[in-house]
């Protein structure tokens, strides 16, 4: 299923982002966001309003996924919760967050939100007892627990980008951020096709510019139409230079600070890429990236499986050293 015109407005079969939150409690290696280096910074209530009731006027989706960095930090929330509920530009808003503020969210929050999707990571995952109370608010409220454990990152974007065009086309050709996922995000009344594209040039000095990646949102009749000749277009954006899309090599998860998570990027897109999974998504669009699994078993035994591995590397580095 791909983008159509229905009733003057472009539907998308998938939804449409909106972050709140740029910065984060957590500080995920390579975060496709780049939230770890965004210092405190939240979406305005009445920017939230102004962006989601314009868009709708054009634009439908399945859904709005409502995140960040970490969308929980966001004192104002709940009215931006609402804002996406009275703009009737989708029909369920999802939360997605990394959990670790969730036991603390009250009756409003859960009565304002469809589905709450949780990133588990290792070792920040709720205690049982709070996990309990978490399921409980949910169930009371009719709201989705979907938990997604991830034992692995793909690297997300490269400091030195790359000047072949070709690798550049691949990247976008074979992104399931734009057109599997298509996390369309909206930011400060401009649509974009992904959140890289909103992040990256943010980060990088003299990097591409932002604006010429995404569409001014305007409530003209042509809006709509343009919106989809957007939506697709074959051209790679700018922020694609940099990016690596879905092809990034795949590293365990960690934690990272602000001060050193920029450093393991600092490569090209080359030695970033990850050859054999960009072979496979060629052929296959929607192909795993390995990075989560559905099921807390399945997540300790991969984590399991993990760290025999990091050991036995680190044995035969020693061995190696020591024979040498
Ligand atoms: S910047 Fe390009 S490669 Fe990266 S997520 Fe967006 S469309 Fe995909």
């Amino acid at each position: 299923m791909t983008y159509h015109i229905e009733n003057g407005k472009v539907v998308t079969p998938e939804g449409c982002e909106l972050n709140v939150a740029h910065h984060c409690n957590l500080g995920c290696a390579s975060c496709s966001h780049l939230s770890p280096v965004f210092k405190r910074s939240f979406i305005e209530p009445d920017t939230a309003q102004r962006d989601l009731h314009l868009l709708a006027r054009s634009f439908r989706a399945q859904f709005v996924k409502v995140l960040g960095g970490e969308p929980l930090l966001h004192r104002e929330l709940v009215p931006i919760l609402r804002s996406v509920r009275t703009s009737g530009i989708a029909p369920r808003i999802i939360v997605c967050t990394n959990g670790v503020l969730l036991p603390r969210m009250g009756e409003e929050f859960w009565a304002a939100v469809d589905e709450v999707e949780i990133s588990v990571y290792p070792g920040r995952e709720l205690p049982a007892e709070k996990m309990a109370r978490v399921r409980q608010f949910a169930e009371e409220h009719g709201v989705t627990l979907t938990l997604l454990h991830y034992t692995h990152f793909r690297y997300s974007y490269s400091e030195f980008g790359t000047r072949d065009d070709r690798l550049v086309q691949r990247i976008y050709d074979t992104c399931q951020i734009a057109h599997i996922w298509r996390c369309h995000t909206l930011f400060e009344g401009y649509f974009f096709k992904c959140p890289q594209s909103v992040f990256i040039p943010q980060v990088l000095e003299g990097g591409p510019d932002m604006w010429r990646d995404g569409l001014r949102i305007t409530d003209d009749p042509g809006f709509a139409e343009r919106l989809l000749a957007y939506l697709q277009d074959p051209t790679p954006l700018g922020a694609c230079r940099n990016c690596l899309g879905s092809a990034g090599l795949r590293m365990p998860h960690e934690q990272r600070t602000r001060r050193d998570f920029r450093t393991p990027q600092r490569h090209t897109t080359e030695e970033l890429a990850d050859r054999d999974f960009l072979a496979l998504l060629d052929g296959t669009p929607d192909a795993d990236d390995g990075c989560a699994v559905d099921t807390p078993e399945e997540w300790r035994a991969r984590l399991r499986e993990t760290a025999g591995a990091t050991a036995a590397r680190a044995d035969t580095t020693a061995n190696t050293v020591k024979g040498s």
